[in-house]
């Protein structure tokens, strides 16, 4: 039974899990790569998203302002206000209608104070009506840092007469981006912030975040209009909760991937800052995109195993073809033996090996008597079966390390290495009683002639050692064959 050389296919198996692993690894890194670019245009988006909503408020801010700086009879009454405190009912009494216009676009908050920083009226306190008309109470114009403000100056008569604040509510804003990108968008503001202003809060109702306990975020008193349920939110929440915590403290802009129910989601936290950073603006996104980038790096990583497993098969083919092709060249199709060619190259190697080493070194040289009849009587497929099987007999008999070539027609050579004359003449016989001992069927018995040489200190070539065996062998046919003859 023929042994399968194992180390071959174990070779290229080991080779194919090394790059297979090599591959996945680098569309891993890929893929993250491209997760990591889609968070960061996730970012951008939101910030867009942010600024184009704060910019309709502040085209209306800046509207009403506008208004108010032409309106003489305003100006008037807030000129005589900030000379004397006992005009602010009337004051209050003018803004009023213009104030409810402007709740309606949900900017709650107008306050207008000296250059000296001196609140003349709140309007947005109207159920506290001594605070608002007490401006001592309310030294710092500052509406609060919870909220976005807008500021600008009133002129009468070429005079800096005072300031104009109006703000909404980062609550309203969120509510506004829901509205408009049909996505959940949350606000959350530091806690620190809160403790500062929850005086001025009194009627906004602030619950600590799941995400965070340093952060805040309103409850909602407009009622909600999002299209995800309060508790996927939680849960998402919950699911992202540790691993953002470092980064909430940092106070940067940041994206995360997180799966829930086996869908991709998207939540992104935008900075939002006045010096530092206040709060977080967050949106929440179910993302199919995400998906998208698994199916490619599974794509990528099937295709990538195939077309290496294809090189690698091809390499595999190509070498054992190379293979096939090299021991064809040297071996004889008929008996599988080495052939003349491969003889001259392992010849020349023996013989060097022993003139080096001075060790003997012998050669036989076997021609097959009479083997012209065996054609002709039996016809040559029997003639080459009587060659196949005298190949065989010498293969099976002779030392491992002995070498035997098919010389020509019915002509074999054996090279003995560590082998002097004796010993090739003893080997010889052996051959000679081997052969002559067997029944080759139709063909009956065969017999043998046989020429052995030694190496001489005078042989230069491997020729010179073929040159005397084929004189022995001539002389063993002359003498009547099936028999072996020595030259020295
Ligand atoms: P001798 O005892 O003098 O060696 O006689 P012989 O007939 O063996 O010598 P000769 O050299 O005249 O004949 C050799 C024959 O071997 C001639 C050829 O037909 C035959 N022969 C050579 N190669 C092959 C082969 O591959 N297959 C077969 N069937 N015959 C072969
Ligand atoms: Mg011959
Ligand atoms: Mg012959």
């Amino acid at each position: 039974m023929a042994k399968i050389n194992w180390l071959k296919p174990l070779f290229f198996l080991t080779a194919f899990i090394v790059f297979s692993t090599l591959i996945g690894w680098y569309f891993h890194i890929d893929k993250h790569q491209r997760i990591r670019i889609y968070l960061a245009q996730n970012i951008t988006k939101l910030q867009s998203e942010f600024r184009a909503t704060k910019h309709t408020y502040d085209k209306l801010s800046g509207f009403f302002h506008d208004e108010l700086s032409r309106d003489s009879i305003f100006l008037n009454i807030l000129a005589k206000t900030i000379e004397d405190p006992r005009y602010q009912e009337a004051l209050y009494r003018y803004l009023s209608p213009k104030f409810s216009i402007l709740k309606r676009y949900s900017i709650n908050y107008l306050s207008i104070y000296t250059p000296s920083g001196k609140i003349v009226l709140n309007m947005h306190k109207p159920t506290k009506k001594e605070k608002r008309l007490k401006p001592a109470l309310f030294s710092k114009p500052k509406i609060n840092e919870l909220l976005m403000e807008y500021k600008k100056p009133l002129y009468y008569q070429g005079v800096l007469l005072a300031f104009l604040q109006t703000a909404i509510s980062y609550n309203v804003l969120k509510e506004e981006l829901r509205r408009l990108f049909k996505g959940y968008y949350e606000y959350i503001v530091k806690s620190s912030l809160i403790g500062k202003s929850i005086f001025s809060y009194g009627n906004h109702l602030f619950v600590q975040s799941d995400l965070n306990p340093n952060y805040f975020y309103e409850e909602n008193a407009i009622g909600h209009n999002a299209n995800m349920k309060e508790e996927l939110i939680h849960a998402l929440n919950l699911s992202i909760k540790e691993k953002i915590a470092k980064q909430l403290q940092k106070g940067t802009s940041f994206a995360i991937v997180t799966k829930m129910n086996g869908k991709y989601y998207t939540i992104t936290f935008l900075a939002i800052k006045n010096k530092s950073t206040i709060g977080y603006l967050i949106s929440y996104k179910q993302d199919p995109t995400i998906a998208t980038f698994d199916a490619i790096f599974w794509q990528n990583l099937i295709l990538g195993n195939i077309l290496l497993a294809i090189t690698l098969l091809f390499i595999y083919y190509v070498l054992e073809t190379k293979n096939k092709f090299e021991k064809m060249a040297v071996t004889d199709k008929l008996t599988g033996l080495y052939n003349r060619y491969k003889f001259y190259q392992m010849a020349n190697q023996e013989l060097a090996r022993a003139k080096r080493h001075n060790r003997p070194l012998s050669l036989i040289l076997l021609d097959i008597d009479q083997f012209k009849k065996v054609n002709d009587s039996y016809g040559h497929d029997i003639g080459d079966y009587v060659l196949k099987r005298i190949a065989k007999l010498l293969k099976n008999n002779l030392r491992k390390y002995d070498l035997i070539f098919r010389w020509g027609g019915e002509e074999f050579l054996v090279l003995a290495p560590e082998t002097d004359a004796k010993g090739a003449m003893r080997l010889a016989e052996k051959i000679r009683k081997l052969i002559a001992s067997q029944n080759f069927e139709r063909a009956g018995s065969v017999t043998v002639s046989l020429g052995i040489t030694e190496l001489a200190p005078q042989d230069k070539e491997i020729d010179a050692l073929i040159k005397r065996a084929d004189t022995a062998l001539y002389v063993s046919k002359k003498e009547g064959r099936n028999r072996a003859t020595l030259s020295l």
